[in-house]
Parts: structure tokens; sequence; C-alpha cells
């Protein structure tokens, strides 16, 4: 049986996507080749990266505005440096928001490269809520944030206004609601939580913020030479790029981002709803902040735990206990969990209830 996965990363995908995928490494579009032995030089499959790029662009609303597209190896993790690499000046600065375990880890690698002012942290408070009213340096290179918190289960709601280019690591909230994304100067994401399977990392970018460190960067770490190569460089990571091109395709089947922000706001409502109201439950982040991507909750009493435990197993859901840096459970309500599993985990809630009165 399929289980409902709240898994935060690798995740679920669409349903629609894995059969696609299964197929595509038996028989890639008839070729009578398997996806995994294809050349990435392969008309096939420049087309799919074509189609990827495109796709992305399209999604997000900036077609024609002068941003690249590349689909890179080495996680979300890489960017952390990649970004100070080719942006953080010599003898520059960067401004940096503290929000979490990801955003830290962004921090200490931007250090490498120059002054890492943090305007502002929530780490005091286990970061449990997303800072507000800071102020961003106007002579900083740019200005760091990560827009959903997926260990914490808080998520930025507005952006600041600034006139610094906006980076953001939006690895676990990508394309899962509307956002003005011509704000930013370069966005990305690991695929794994809400695009694809794990291998590949989104990266877009306004071009003209390239070249202007005075630094020489090496091939494999400098955008340019990525966008110049248009995303091909060195072998992309192929089965990745396909699956992630096949999610970004459902996504735009199923009415793009603007239909897809309306489910993941009715699953979000559904289970903060059963939180606030269940006197077993209490949710960890600050209400204003919650996450629409990843719910983070506690029962309230863990002598509660075994029998919860066993019985949303029974319920086949999997992938619920949260991080160790915050405990109790994690639901990971991504773009292609379905209303009805996010139904399943409310009714073992609800069973529970009724099983303690
Ligand atoms: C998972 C995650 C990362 C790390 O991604 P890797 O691809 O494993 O390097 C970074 N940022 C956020 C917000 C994440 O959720």
């Amino acid at each position: 049986m399929k289980k409902h996965n709240f898994s935060a990363g690798p995740s679920i995908l669409p349903q629609e996507v894995f059969d696609k995928a299964a197929q595509a490494v038996l028989n890639f579009n008839n070729s009578g080749l398997s996806i995994l032995e294809i050349s990435h030089r392969s008309k096939d499959f420049v087309a799919v990266m074509d189609e990827a790029r495109a796709l992305v662009l399209e999604l997000m609303g900036l077609t024609g505005k002068g941003y690249q597209v590349l689909f890179l190896g080495g996680g979300a993790s890489l960017e952390f440096a990649r970004i100070p690499y080719n942006l953080l000046k010599d003898g520059g600065k960067a401004a940096y928001l503290d929000t979490g375990t990801w955003a830290a880890a962004a921090i200490k690698e931007a250090k490498f490269f120059g002054e890492t002012v943090i305007v502002a942290s929530s780490k005091a408070d286990n970061y449990n809520n997303i800072p507000k009213g800071y102020a961003i340096p106007a002579d900083a290179d740019y200005f760091h944030c990560t827009s959903n918190n997926t260990i914490f289960g808080t998520q930025i709601q507005e952006f600041p206004e600034t006139d610094i280019p906006l980076v953001c690591d939006m690895s676990s909230d990508i394309f899962s609601r509307q956002i003005d994304f011509s704000k930013f100067g370069l966005i990305y994401a690991g695929a794994q939580k809400n695009m694809g399977p794990a291998g590949a990392t989104l990266v877009v970018i306004k071009e003209e913020l390239l070249g202007k460190t005075g630094r020489t960067i090496p091939s494999m770490l400098d955008y340019k030479q990525h966008v110049d190569k248009e995303s091909m460089y060195n072998t992309p990571p192929v089965f990745a790029v396909y699956t992630s091109y096949l999610t970004l395709q459902w996504l735009k089947d199923n009415g793009g981002i603007e239909a897809a922000e309306k489910r993941n706001s009715a699953k979000a409502e559904l289970l903060y709803d059963e939180i606030d109201r269940n006197p077993l439950f209490v949710g960890t982040a600050k209400t204003e902040d919650r996450s629409k991507m990843n719910v983070c909750f506690l029962l309230k009493n863990e002598e509660h735990t075994e029998q919860f435990d066993k019985m949303w197993k029974a319920a086949g859901i999997s992938g619920l206990p949260g991080h160790r840096s915050v405990g109790g459970y994690r639901a990971s309500i991504y773009n292609a969990m379905p209303i009805e599993s996010v139904q399943v985990l409310v009714d073992v809630m609800q069973e529970l209830e009724k099983s303690i009165q």
C-alpha cells in the first residue's frame, strides 16, 4: 500500500510523476533507451533541459526579465558557498537573516568570503519565529534569507523591501505560493523538497549580477560558466532534471502556482485548526509565522507518545517524527501531498483524543 508520506525531504512527488519517471527509466520517449543511459547531449535530453528551464521562468512569471535558470549538482548546501563566491565583492559585505539551521549554515559559508552581517536572529527562541523590523545595511552586496525554515516550521510571510539584491533559499517552499519573484536577484532550491528527487539544485539568477566580485572563480563554482553553457557545463544530474521537469509540467497542468497555493492553504488550515482545537496537541512555531509546508507540533503530554505513534503508523502514515532539534512531530505537506492524506492525520489525532477521554 502506498504510504501517506509526510517526510521533510527527500519527499513526496505527484503519483503521475513517479509513474512517468519509472517509465522513462525503462524506455525514455520510446527511444529504446533508458533515461539513465542516454547522453546529456542527446537531442531528447537537451529538449528536456531547455523546457525545464523555460517552465521555471514561466511559472515564476520571469520570462524575458533577464533571469537565467540553472540545474546544478551539490545540493542547496553548495549554493551556501557558491553565492558569496559569485556575489560578495572583494572587500565587500553581505547581510543575512538567521532564521534556522539552514540559514546559519549559509552564514557560516559566507564568512569564508568576507564581512557577514547578521541583521537579526531568532536563535535564542530556538528559531520559533521570524524576526521583523530589522535594518538591512544599504552598502551590503546582497541580503540573504530563507523563505521557509524546514526544520522549525516557520515561513517568511512578507519579504523586506530593499534596494540591494535579494537572495533567497526557497528549498522547501519553492512553487508553493505566489510571490513577486522579480523582487529577487537570486533564488535557489534543492529539488528534493518540493520539486523532484535529490541530486539537482535549481538556481534562478538575474544575469546582470554576475561577474562583479573582482575575484577569480573556479569554473564549476562560477555561475557565469554554467549560464554560458546553458546549464550543461558538465554532465548535469540527468534523472533529477527530468523528474523535476515532470513535476513542473504537473504543476502547470494543475493551474500553476496560483492553484497550488489554494490547495496548500486548505491543507495547512485543516491541520493547524486541528492542532489548535485538539487539547492534546500544541504547535511549536509562533502563530503568525507558521509554515504552510512544514507543520511542527508536540503532544502536550509525552505519555501519549507510544499510543499516538502506533496509531499513525497503523493508518499508513510515514515520516512524521520531528527533527531532533525540535522534537515532537513535523508534517511536511508539500505541493504533491493530497488533502486526503492530511485528513488521515487529522482523523488519527481525533481518534487519539477520543480514546483518552
Ligand atoms: C534541506 C534544505 C537545505 C539543504 O539542502 P541540501 O540539498 O541537502 O544541501 C537547505 N536549505 C533548506 C531551507 C532546506 O530545507
